[in-house]
């Protein structure tokens, strides 16, 4: 039987694990999906919270349109009642400055590739925080996230700033590095297994401490990421009884 011109009773099929779903994400208020920054929204994948430790099929496609039309109509009328607000001219002009150094550094030895930076990133990420997690290997991978982050500042481009994906991915290496960090802390601290995050050196689910959300906010002038914790909400009564009718 042939695929794509190989005989696949003949040519082993190459099978590996890969990344299907996000399930962490900007910490958002469930109602209008605003997250702790007046006027930023996330819905989907973007958004934390909704699923829990792992999700059940299906359940992310009716996340994006329930959360998806919520996040909407509340930044429509966010903007209706609040206009853009005052932003700080002087903010613009430094995010203006930060977005455009990759294309004013001139290619040399110093310099570094932002495509490189991010096969290290999926590499690292793959190999120190990816399905089966443990300390000694997360503990490498926090310091190897920060080294990229320092390299990540060294990042130059060619070209300029028309369809030029080489700078997107300049622009978004600091994000990929946040989100990075903030998946490694958080999987360092959850002494535990739950859902998609396995420990080999936690194996079992500790609901005793573990029955809890942990955030990540970088807080301070270095920008050091630190890990809260925060209860798990109840179920509210009408749920709790629509989930035990249906059983
Ligand atoms: C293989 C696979 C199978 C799946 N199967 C199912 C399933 O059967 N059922 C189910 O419910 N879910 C499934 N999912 C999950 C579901 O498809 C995703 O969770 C969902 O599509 C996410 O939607 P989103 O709008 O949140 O994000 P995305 O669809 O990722 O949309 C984000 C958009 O933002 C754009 N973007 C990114 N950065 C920028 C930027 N800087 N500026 C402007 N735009 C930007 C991206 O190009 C993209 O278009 C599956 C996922 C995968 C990978």
């Amino acid at each position: 039987m042939e695929l794509a011109g190989i005989d696949i009773t003949k040519e082993p099929m190459e099978v590996g694990p890969t990344t299907h779903y996000v399930m962490g994400g900007i910490r958002v208020d469930p109602e209008s999906q605003m997250s702790t920054v007046p006027g930023l929204f996330a819905a989907g994948e973007a958004g934390a919270g909704l699923h829990g430790a792992n999700r059940l099929g299906g359940n992310s496609l009716s996340d994006l349109l329930v959360f998806g039309k919520r996040a909407g109509e509340y930044a429509a009328s966010f903007v209706n009642e609040k206009g853009l607000g005052d932003i700080d001219p002087e903010e613009i002009h430094k995010a203006e400055q930060e977005a455009l150094d990759p294309l004013k550094r001139q290619y040399q030895s110093t310099t570094l590739n932002p495509y490189k930076l991010q096969f290290e990133l999926q590499d690292l990420l793959q190999d120190k925080v990816g399905i089966i997690r443990q300390k000694d290997t997360l503990e490498e991978a926090h310091k190897e996230i920060d080294e990229l982050a320092k390299k990540a500042e060294l990042v130059a481009v060619s070209g300029d700033r028309q369809f030029n994906p080489g700078w997107h991915t300049a622009l978004d290496l600091k994000h990929l590095l946040t989100v990075a960090k903030a998946c490694a802390c958080s999987a360092l601290a959850r002494k535990e297994s739950r859902g998609a995050h396995s420990r080999v050196d936690f194996p079992d689910k500790e609901t005793g401490h573990w029955a809890k959300h942990t955030i990540g906010l970088r807080k301070g002038e270095d920008g050091k990421m630190e890990i809260v914790e925060t209860p798990i909400l109840e179920i509210p009564e009408k749920l709790q009884k629509i989930i035990e009718e249906q059983g």
